[in-house]
């Protein structure tokens, strides 16, 4: 059985060194908000390219408490728009709902499977405060003309890097993260740089709303007992920025690793009924999704196979029970991707023998 993502192996190649962090924050006798979590935000801050990096509880945590920063700075008011795309992972609209702020779907790009740019700015009115756009399954948003988008309507510009850490987007040639006015990423297990349970972060140049994130995360606190805001609890414990440290080493690696496979993927898929991916801009390839009109007899095929694949995601958030009312919606081609999308495995500890099986199946599809 090729598996569709093998987290022991992946974690299992830094053992000793993941042992070593875990055993140097157990021996410190400080487990929450040390030095591990800081130095960890400045590397990931570095790395991105950007002034500030705040760890907090996980991706979700990360984009809801942006939102609910640019509240508390009145720049953003309850009742206010969003623009978000249809197609994407349902935490990023559920950062929006959360704040009572209103998610406006626009449809993706066919090709790029990200927002469609062209149609963003159709989709702005008097109550727009803010794009939020996903790099989703890796590929970076071409950001140079969001924001010149947003510029023109004086827009925030926030970024859903959960499924991109390490992408780099060429139209502005800068990682993402560091693209718009703020980031959330998560370090959820299976992504990219991912934690051994749950952890996420925002990255900023902007210090107000750094400091104001700050606050928010620790009780609405920016000073021990004294509280600015009705904050709530979302911290990246020690063990994990720990752990994060020793792999964010590794991210570049494992991305060049993806890019291998996927090029393996690209050049040697040559069955007509699949539709491959195409790299428009920068991408770290977190998902490699292939499109095929005969989706499920294909996931059947290959699992027959012994091939494991998986669907991201298979119901649209617009055709989500949480979101019953635009249940009636027509979003044709957000609905036309998740009936055809499949994930292929992808990752760093995939062998070149298990890459060729996979070619070699789905070539022989029909
Ligand atoms: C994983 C993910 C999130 C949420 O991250 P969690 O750490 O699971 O809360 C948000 N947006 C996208 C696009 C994701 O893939």
């Amino acid at each position: 059985m090729i598996p569709f993502l093998d987290l022991k192996k992946i974690n299992r190649e830094y053992r000793e060194e993941l042992l070593e962090a875990c055993s140097r924050v157990i021996d410190s006798g400080w487990y929450i908000g040390g030095n591990e979590c800081r130095d960890f935000e400045k590397e990931f801050a570095t790395y991105c390219g950007v002034d500030r990096a705040i760890g907090v509880g996980n991706g979700l945590d990360a984009l809801t408490l942006i939102f609910r920063a640019y509240i508390e700075m009145n720049i953003i008011n309850k009742g206010d728009e969003v623009i978000v795309p249809a197609n994407t992972y349902i935490a990023s609209i559920l950062s929006i709902t959360e704040n009572d702020l209103v998610p406006i779907l626009v449809e993706p790009n066919i090709e790029t499977l990200n927002i469609d740019i062209d149609k963003i700015e159709e989709a702005i009115t008097d109550k727009t405060k803010a794009i939020l756009v996903v790099h989703l399954y890796g590929q970076a948003v071409e950001m140079k003309r969001v924001l010149e988008i947003a510029k023109r309507y004086n827009l925030k510009v926030i970024e859903d890097s959960a499924q991109a850490h390490g992408a780099i987007d060429n139209t502005l040639n800068r990682r993402v993260g560091g693209l718009g006015d703020a980031s959330g990423f998560s370090f959820y297990p299976g992504k990219n740089l991912g934690a051994i349970g749950d952890g996420g972060a925002v990255t900023t140049d902007d210090m107000k709303l750094a400091n104001t994130i700050e606050a928010l995360k620790n009780y609405g606190s920016h000073k021990k007992y004294e509280n600015l805001y009705k904050g709530v609890n979302s911290r990246l414990d020690e063990i994990q920025s720990a752990i994060l440290r020793v792999k964010l080493k590794y991210l570049d690696l494992e991305i060049a690793k993806r890019e291998e496979i996927a090029k393996n993927y690209l050049e040697n898929i040559t069955n007509n009924n699949i539709l491959l991916p195409k790299r428009i801009n920068g991408t770290v390839w977190h998902l490699f999704v292939i499109r095929s009109k005969n989706r499920d007899r294909l996931q059947n095929y290959l699992l027959e196979r012994g091939i494991q694949t998986l669907i991201h995601y298979p119901i649209a958030p617009h055709k989500q029970r949480a979101y019953q009312e635009w249940n009636g919606r027509e979003l044709p081609i957000t609905e036309k991707i998740h009936n055809e999308i499949l994930s292929l495995p992808i990752s760093g500890v995939q062998s070149q023998e298990d890459t060729y099986t996979i070619v070699k199946a789905i070539n022989d599809f029909n």
